[in-house]
């Protein structure tokens, strides 16, 4: 009837005032600067008029999963003073229409598709940031190197001219105890920690991606440099997760 109907923008607004009161609890908890956790919002789903509202309310990183995806959502976005990533899945056949549209890719997990980057890149006389995503749950669905094998891929990713190596990205156990989570995010700053004493010509391995809506005042706490948030600011999602995490979709 005559309910005050609170906008979709003006929710989002909240959300993201909301979300960052959290980042910012989470940063004085563990004696670190809000300034050195960015946040990425993961807009898978997300219609490109919803990601306006997030625009206007300051948010400048954005995060996509699909190709296809980014592919529509990006120049729907072009005129806004905004950086995308790749967070999803990356299959080989699709480097070619992710590499225009991003700054980083968070999911370099395994040589062949670094190969076929480091192939198209050269070819567009281009240098690509990369982040190595590690299996750290080692739950046999996730993508991932895992993390017996992240030295080694990390020295041979390093290898490429092309690709800067800037950190270590993971997906955090999704369970009922935070510990679970706690684990993996701890896993993946060892695995950065020494991977940064064999200091590795060109990899700087500063960032930690890390953290969603459920569990990122513990990655925080745990080193997170970049969160990636989307249910927490958008709402809840209509395609489970499986849909972006699982081999063979
Ligand atoms: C969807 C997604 C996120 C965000 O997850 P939420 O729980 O919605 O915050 C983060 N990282 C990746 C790789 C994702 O696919």
């Amino acid at each position: 009837m005559n309910e005050p109907m609170i906008s979709d923008a003006a929710r989002i607004r909240d959300n993201l005032r909301h979300l960052r009161e959290r980042i910012e609890t989470a940063c004085a908890r563990s004696g670190r600067r809000p300034e050195t956790v960015k946040l990425l919002l993961a807009t898978k789903t997300v219609p490109a008029e919803r990601l306006r509202a997030a625009v206007d309310a300051g948010e400048r990183l954005f995060g996509e999963n699909k190709a296809q995806e980014l592919r529509e959502k990006q120049p729907a976005l072009a005129d806004a003073p905004v950086e995308w990533h790749f967070i999803g899945h990356l299959q080989t056949n699709k480097v070619k229409d992710v590499i225009p549209y991003v700054t980083m890719i968070h999911s370099v997990d395994r040589l062949s598709l670094a190969e076929a980057l480091h192939k198209r890149l050269s070819r567009d006389g281009k240098a690509m940031d990369v982040l190595i995503q590690v299996n750290t749950s080692e739950e046999p669905s996730k993508f991932g190197v895992r993390p017996e094998e992240a030295p080694m891929l990390i020295e041979q990713v390093a290898a490429f001219p092309t690709l800067r190596i800037k950190g270590l990205m993971t997906i955090g156990k999704l369970s009922a105890d935070p510990k679970d989570a706690r684990r993996c995010f701890r896993l993946l700053r060892e695995i950065r920690d020494r991977a940064r004493d064999l200091r590795l010509p060109g990899v700087e391995m500063a960032e930690l991606s890390m953290g969603m809506s459920g569990d990122l005042e513990i990655a925080i706490e745990e080193g997170a440099t970049i969160v990636r948030v989307g249910t927490a600011v958008f709402g809840e999602r209509k395609y489970p997760d499986s849909y972006y995490w699982r081999e063979g979709k």
